[in-house]
């Protein structure tokens, strides 16, 4: 005798309705042909970890981000090989590519003639006015905006001593010195980045430049760890900003492969509702009332669903006591019983399905639906 769900049984319910933040007004950019603030979807960026002369290996971690549902990618250009590499990378890249350049000018402008869409630069930090004008000006004339990147652990020293230690108005200082440059050269395509490994600094960083600024904002904790405290600390800062509108792109820095970042990026747009194109997996933490193995189920899920760009949410459930409620109410749901699991399309049931064959049903479910579109 199977142990179905009651189904008709109204239930307490967990799932999210559609919530809306208020949207800080910031200007937009565009990274290739990704558009950035000014109302733009927020996208997730990484940065390779590899050696950028080894075009191959930097490309595949390109590719593998980009499988990962992954807008934007920053490779670093630190010395002449990297240099001579950034065109191939650029060329063979799915997604728009950005350079991440520290004091030298030439690199900058080499990396400018490859195509890249966005550096990141401190324009103080490159010298001569000369030098500034020089990258500026092909910036302007490629349409490739920069990004001006401020970390607490990085401040200019006499900022620092003004401020005795890296504060949230420091932070702003050092950024907006950067920013005067850039538009004492009548160059405004800049996103600016504000981070710091201290989750409250940074938060309080980038409160202070989204009020004073309409200049799009790159949210990150910066160096936040290995990839469970990174996960915490990035997930805290990050969401925090984006549940008060504040925040166009984001970066996720794990000590941990590229497509990690941007997993743990998109769950993080995920779980504000602010992921305009992902599968979202809600599912309960189980209890003593599970009699199927719900941890094999939502990993396997996890594996299969990984990188699917559909806006469609799934809510897997252990038992009767949530699952009919909260299953009905994802686009695809199953709510468990002994061995077995009852699916859901929009609220309807679709089929009883034994345990072992609940994740087939789902993936199956999920090819087959149509989002709504308006
Ligand atoms: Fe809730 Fe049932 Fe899951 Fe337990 S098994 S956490 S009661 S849905």
């Amino acid at each position: 005798m199977i142990d179905l769900p009651v189904i008709s049984e109204k239930t307490e319910t967990h799932v999210q309705h559609e919530v809306r933040f208020p949207l800080r007004k910031s200007r937009r950019v565009h990274i290739g042909n990704v558009p950035v603030g000014g109302g733009a979807p927020i996208s997730v960026q990484t940065m390779t970890k590899t050696k950028t002369s080894d075009v191959d290996a930097t490309v595949k971690q390109i590719i593998d981000a980009a499988d990962a549902g992954c807008d934007i990618v920053r490779v670093t250009v630190n010395d002449k090989e990297a240099a001579a590499a950034i065109g191939e990378i650029v060329r063979q890249s799915p997604i728009p590519v950005v350079a991440d350049i520290h004091f030298n000018h030439v690199f900058a402008l080499k990396a400018l003639e490859a195509g890249i869409a966005k550096v990141r630069l401190n324009p103080g930090n490159i010298g001569s006015v000369d030098r500034i004008r020089q990258v500026l000006s092909l910036a302007k004339e490629r349409k490739v905006p920069i990004r001006i990147g401020v970390n607490s652990g990085s401040l200019e020293k006499d900022i620092l001593e003004k401020h005795g230690y890296p504060t949230a108005e420091a932070l702003y200082e050092s950024a907006m010195r950067h920013v005067g440059i850039c538009e004492e050269n009548d160059f405004h395509d800049i996103i600016i980045s504000v981070k710091s490994t201290d989750v409250r600094l940074m938060i309080e960083a980038y409160r202070l430049i989204a009020q004073r600024t309409e200049y799009p904002l790159h949210l990150g904790v910066t160096e936040a760890g290995p990839t469970r405290i990174g996960t915490i600390k990035s997930s805290v800062g990050i969401g925090t900003l984006l549940a008060e509108g504040i925040g166009d792109t984001i970066r996720v820095s794990l000590t941990d492969d590229p497509p990690k970042e941007v997993e743990v990026g998109k769950e993080i747009l995920r779980s504000l509702g602010l992921a305009t194109r992902n599968v979202e997996l809600i599912a309960c933490p189980t209890c003593g009332r599970l009699d199927v193995d719900l941890f094999s189920i939502t990993r396997a899920l996890e594996d299969r669903l990984a990188g699917m760009k559909k806006p469609v949410k799934i809510a897997i459930l252990g038992c009767v006591v949530n699952g009919p409620g909260e299953a009905s109410e994802a686009d695809i749901g199953v709510a468990c019983g002994k061995g077995v699991g009852i699916l859901y399309r929009k609220g309807e049931v679709v089929r009883r399905v034994k345990e072992e064959e609940i994740v087939n049903a789902v993936v199956e479910e999920v090819e087959k639906f149509q989002p709504e579109t308006n």
